[in-house]
Order: C-alpha cells, then structure tokens, then sequence
C-alpha cells in the first residue's frame, strides 16, 4: 500500500473529476478498501481545498467519517462529521448541513445517552427537510422511530412512523429495504400498544416481503421476533416456519459475517497502516518543514543581521563624515585663531619694535642734547652769556625724555611679559633719596616736602624699589607741579599682617589746588588732564597717573584720591611686602645702596677707563663727564678696537655701547672676556633694561647705565665696579 500524493489534482477543479472521486471513494468502501477509501477521501478534501469548493469539501469530510464508521473508530468518525457539519454551515447549505446531522446521528454509540444525542440530530435533519418542504422525510422518520421503541418510548413512534409512511407514498420509488423497515417497526408498534391484529398484519406484510429479498443482515432479527409473535398468539405451525427461516438465515449470516469480518480485519489493517504510513509522511513533512521553518528562521536571522549591520555602517559613516567636517571645521578654525594669533604677535612684536627703535633713536639724540647742555651749563663765560637759551634747552629736552620714557611705560606695563623684580632695598634710604631727588627750586613757589614714616617699619624689604619710586616720584611731583607755596607729607604706615609680612600705606598729601569730584576717576585714565584751575607752567603728557595705577594693579593695588578743590590732595595706596633678611641682602647686593654708603667721588680719581662707542658725540659727552671726574680716558670707536685696546693695555673699567656695527657690545665684551676676566665692563645703553638683563649677564658684563643718566647714578655705578672687592654691606 503506498500512500497517494496529490500534486497531479491539483490545478484540477472540474466538478465531473470531483464528483468521480466520490464516486472512487463509494466504491472502494463498498468493496471494503477502506485505505484507498481513505486516501481517495483525503485526495478529494485537498483538491476541493485547492479549487476552493467547499460543497466536495463536505463530501470528503463526511466520506472520511463514513470509513471510520465502517472501522468502527467512532471518534474519529464523529470529528470528520463535524468537520462537515462546519463546512455545510459555513457556507448555509441546509441539504449538505442535514446529511452532515445524520451521517454525525449514525457515528454516535450504541447506547442510551448517545440515542437521545442521535435522536436531537434527527429531529434537526427532520425539520431542515421539513423547511424545504421536500416530502422526503423516510430515512430520519424511520431512525427516530427506531430509537423510541428502542428506548421503549412506543407512544412517540407513532408519528414518526406516520411521517415516514406518507414519505413512502409520495416516492413510491422507495427502495424495497425501506418500505419493509417500516412494516416491521409497525408491526413492532401495534404489538406494543395491544393491536395484536394490526401487527400480525404489518408483521405478515413484511415477511411477505422479505421473502424474494437478500437482505439478511436486516431481517435475521425481525425473523426472531416474529416468530416470537406467532407463537405468542397462538400460530405455533407459522412460527415453526418463521423460526426455519431464522435458522437458515442465521447460518447463512454467521458465514457471510465470518467472510465480512475477516475482510474487514484485513481492510482494517489496511487502513491501519496506511495511516501509520501518512503519519510518517507527515512527520517527516512536518520535520522537513520544521526544518524549513527553522531554515527561515535562521534567514529571518541573518536579513536582521545584514540589516542591523547595514545600518550600523551607515551611521558609521555618517558619523564619520560628521566628525571628518567637525574635524575640517576645527582645523580650519584652528587656522584662523592661529593666523589671528599670529597677527596678533606680529602687532605687538611691530608694536614693541617700534618703542624700541624709538626709544633708541630718539633717546641717543636727545642723550646728546642733554649732555651738551649740561657742558654747557658748567662752563661759566658760555652760561653769561646764554644763560636763559640754555636753561630752556635743559628744559624742553627734559620735558621730552620724560614724554618719551612715560609712553615706553605704558606700552611696557600693557605687555603681559611684564614682571616685577624681587630685591631687598632699604626703604627709608629709598624714601628719602626720591624727596631728595626733587630739585625744589625747578618750581616756583617755596613748597616744602615732609617725610614722615613710621618708626615701627622695618628698614629693608622686598620688593621692585625702582617701580615703587616711580609710583612716589609721579605723585609727589604731581603735588608739586599742583601746589604753590604750600606742604607735601609723605606719610608711610603700617600693619603687621602676618610675621615679617607688612602692609605699608603710602599717603602723598598736598595743599594745592585740588581735583573736582568729576575729575577724580578720570585723572587715572591714559592722556587725561584737569584744564581747570590748572598752573599754565605745567608740563604734563596726562600718563603719569595712568602709569601709576597699572604698576599698582601689578603689585595686588589700588590708587586712592580725597581731594577738595582749593583745599588740596591726597593720594594713598597700600602694598603688601616681606621684610628682607639678612641673607636676601647679602644675596642681592644692591649696587647703587652699595655706593652711596661706601664710595665717593674721589676712588674715581685716576682710575683708567676705556670709553667704547661707535658714536663720536656720545663718546665725546662721555669722556667730558670723566675727564671732569679726572678720570684717565681712552677711546675706542668700534669692537674690534676696544678688543686691541683691552688687550694691549691695562683698564682699570670698560663703558661699552651696545648697539655698533661690526662687533656689538655683547660680542666684543665675550672676547674681551676670553683674556680678562677680571675687568669690569659697563654696559651704556638706550635699549630697555628688561630687553637686555640676561644678555648683558650672558656675556660676561658686570652692569649697565640706561641713557640718558644721571651724573649721579653714572658715577655711582662706576665707582662701585672700580672697588668692588673692598664692598661690604652694614644693615
Ligand atoms: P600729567 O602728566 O598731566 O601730570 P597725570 O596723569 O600725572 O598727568 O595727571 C593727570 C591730571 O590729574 C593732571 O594733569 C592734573 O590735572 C591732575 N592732578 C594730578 N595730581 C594732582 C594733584 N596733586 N593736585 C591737583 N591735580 C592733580
């Protein structure tokens, strides 16, 4: 037996072929093939399937339920009834929906509950026929008739039985097998009511009738109780004849049912293993579909893999690319800021080059010009006779160093290079030399200066001595410039605010003419100046306070006013300082302090100087200032010069210009150094202390004068180099 497939039905819907495997399957089950039943029921459910017939889809269902009744599975075969009941239901076929109720009517059990459940399905097969008004009512009378008197309910027959007679008069086609049914169970129901002649009538009717019939199945029992019946009644001759016929019947019937149920054991079999068979194939379809399941799973998988990766390298790249031009946007903002910052640089660099240069070409000239004019002014015939030309060159070329030194601040105090030094001075010397320093009679009028510092402060400190004297001299020779014929206090207090820490206020007071209220923070601003009630004698370039308030926000300060016009000033500030010991003193010997206490201008007196300066006037002014001093000059007008010069001769000091051409100081000072590393060698230079501090050190110089000079601070800075090694310091 080979189980059937269907793929060649497929694509078959004409009605003629399904109605043929109806046909197949009736055969077969009629020859007792119930496996090819099967498989044709099933082959006529899938096509029915494909073709989407639901009327041959009832057909195979209920055709499957029909062969398991055969079998004898009655589950089975009440599932495939309904499967049909539902397809007839679904689609509201009241014909299909009846055939449906019995063939489930006939699949039920053989017993009492199942009866009443049998009887239901009946009734509804009934009342569908009934509705459709058909007349055709036999084949469910006859069965409801039959289960009443089977459940001994013999009063309801009656109708049933009724029903079924007028069905049979209205087809008298009626298959004979039915019109004797009926006849026994009238028989069978006269009996039980008490109508003994109206049964042995129907009874008699039916045996007539059975006679020329091969019908034993049907028969053999209606044989044995009407026999029964006869005898009962008192027809013992016609019983004996009915109880042979039982008995010829019944043999005849043990033979057929022993061919019949041999057969069916082998079509039972048959089937048996024709559904092991489908099973098989089944699970194996089901496992190949498992697997085709899971082979689509495993696809499902891999697509979401590919499609997650996918959009994982796009939002790669499209990060990327967003962090490529944040990158390029970056740089090129980097570009700018670093072009603009370079420009910047550039500025300031042109910006500080300039001052430079200025400061150098305009602070050599104007050295000379104060220089002569000092000659000048000591040579006694040439002051008679243009004393007043003189003064007033001293004066404008004053007033114009001072122009150009306070505008060279300025633009200093504004780089952020600017540093403050830390040195030990003696502050009370230091005070007390700037008051000095005020030539008193360069004013009109008889203004006094007072120095009052208190007496608790410590006399050396740290700190930039010469940017605190810039600070004071501002100040002070603003109450100067301002007061006529009044008094200038200078008063320095203190606090203690943590041990050898104090905190020194400097106040500058004055009696002259006083700020108004407006004026007052403004007079702090670069170039700014009171036109009201203001000396016309005064000279001023409106830096100075300016210059004041930077170099005290450098030192973690603030400038102060109080003043009353007409009343007078006072400026005040206070800055922190450390008290210096006696180690800070001795480490960073200050050469000027030095000086003023130990030397004078005699230890000058014949010493040897060698004068290098590619500049004739200056060398000149120079040479004027030592020789005045009885100083034993020689002069070198360049580097390579001065180098021959240091070499042949014994100097007791060199003065070395720095900017020459050829060699410049720096260059010829280190060869000089190479043979004489004893001779101090002096720096004379216009260019800016801070620009060249550790270049003059480099190069094996001792020191430096800043021109133009003070007489003073020249021969100070000198005298100290000549005697060095005698120096010693007392605090
Ligand atoms: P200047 O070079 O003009 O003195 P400053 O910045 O030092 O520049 O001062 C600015 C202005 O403040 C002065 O021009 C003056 O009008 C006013 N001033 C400064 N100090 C005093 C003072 N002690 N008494 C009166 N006015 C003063």
């Amino acid at each position: 037996m080979h189980y059937v497939g269907y793929s060649q039905h497929e694509n078959n819907c004409s009605p003629s072929i399904l109605e043929q495997k109806i046909v197949e399957v009736n055969t077969a089950i009629d020859a007792l093939h119930f496996d090819i039943a099967i498989s044709k029921s099933e082959e006529l459910i899938h096509m029915a399937d494909v073709c989407n017939c639901n009327k041959y889809l009832f057909y195979g269902y209920n055709l499957l339920g029909e062969n398991h009744i055969r079998l004898g599975d009655t589950l089975k075969a009440i599932q495939y009834a309904e499967k049909a009941v539902e397809v007839a239901k679904k689609i509201k076929n009241d014909t299909l929906l009846a055939i449906g109720y019995t063939s489930m009517a006939t699949a039920l059990p053989d017993n009492r509950s199942s009866k009443r459940e049998a009887l239901k399905l009946y009734k509804k097969t009934l009342d569908i026929y009934q509705k459709n008004n058909t007349g055709k009512f036999l084949k469910p009378a006859l069965k409801m008739a039959s289960i009443y008197k089977d459940l001994g309910l013999y009063a309801k027959m009656k109708s049933y039985i009724d029903l079924a007679q007028k069905s049979l008069e209205n087809d008298p086609s009626t298959a004979s097998e039915y019109r004797i049914t009926l006849e026994i169970l009238q028989g069978e129901y006269y009996d039980a009511v008490g109508n003994q002649g109206k049964a042995a009538e129907y009874y008699n009717m039916a045996y007539r009738h059975t006679e020329n019939q091969d019908m034993p199945h049907f028969i053999l029992s209606f044989y044995e109780s009407y026999a029964n019946f006869l005898n009962k009644n008192d027809n013992a001759e016609k019983a004996y004849e009915v109880q042979r016929k039982y008995d010829d019947n019944f043999k005849q019937i043990e033979q057929i049912a022993q061919k019949e149920s041999v057969q069916l054991a082998i079509a039972k079999s048959d089937a048996e293993e024709f559904k092991r068979q489908r099973n098989a194939a089944n699970i194996k379809a089901n496992v190949a579909s498992a697997n085709l399941q899971q082979k689509k799973t495993e696809e499902i998988l891999l697509w979401i893999l590919i499609g997650l990766s996918a959009i994982f390298l796009i939002y790669f790249y499209i990060s990327t690319r967003t962090r490529i031009k944040y990158m390029r946007d970056l740089k090129k903002k980097n570009k700018e800021l670093t072009c603009a910052k370079a420009k910047l640089e550039e500025t300031a660099l042109t910006k500080s080059r300039f001052f430079s240069t200025l400061s150098h070409e305009m602070r050599t000239p104007l050295y000379s010009v104060t220089g002569i004019a000092g000659l000048l002014e000591k040579d006694n015939d040439f002051t008679m006779k243009y004393a007043e030309e003189i003064n007033s060159l001293k004066f404008s070329s004053n007033h114009l160093l001072d122009i150009i030194s306070d505008l060279l601040d300025v633009s200093k105090l504004d780089d952020e290079n600017f540093k403050l030094i830390n040195r030990p001075f003696n502050l009370k010397i230091l005070m007390s030399e700037i008051l000095s320093s005020f030539d008193k009679y360069a004013y009109r009028g008889k203004t006094k200066l007072h120095l009052d510092i208190h007496n608790e402060l410590p006399n050396y400190i740290l700190g930039d001595s010469r940017r605190l004297s810039q600070i004071i001299i501002n100040i002070v020779g603003n109450a100067l410039k301002f007061t006529n014929d009044g008094d200038i206090w200078v008063h320095l207090d203190g606090e203690v605010i943590k041990p050898k820490q104090y905190r020194i206020t400097f106040a500058i007071q004055d009696t002259g003419i006083g700020i108004p209220p407006e004026a007052q923070k403004r007079i702090f601003e670069e170039f700014s100046q009171v036109e009201e009630g203001k000396p016309k004698s005064t000279k001023g370039t409106g830096l100075g306070l300016a210059i004041v308030k930077k170099l005290l926000e450098k030192m973690d300060s603030a400038i102060q006013v109080e003043s009353v016009v007409g009343e007078g000033s006072t400026f005040s500030f206070s800055i922190d300082f450390n008290e210096a010991t006696l180690q800070d003193v001795i480490n960073h010997e200050d050469p000027k302090q030095v000086a003023k206490s130990l030397a004078s201008e005699k230890s000058i007196r014949n010493a040897s100087i060698l004068i290098v300066d590619d500049n004739k006037i200056n060398r000149l002014v120079t040479k004027k200032i030592l020789t005045g001093l009885e100083v034993i000059v020689t002069e070198a007008a360049n580097g390579e010069d001065a180098i021959i010069k240091a070499h042949n001769e014994s100097y007791d000091l060199i003065l070395m210009d720095i900017n020459m051409p050829g060699l410049n100081g720096f260059e010829t000072t280190k060869i000089i150094r190479k043979s004489n590393p004893i001779v101090p060698i002096i720096a004379l230079t216009a260019t800016s202390l801070g620009e060249i501090t550790e270049t003059i050190e480099e190069s094996g110089m001792n020191g430096f004068v800043i021109k133009p000079y003070s007489m003073k601070e020249f021969v100070q800075t000198i005298v100290s180099h000549l005697d060095k090694t005698n120096t010693t310091l007392s605090i």
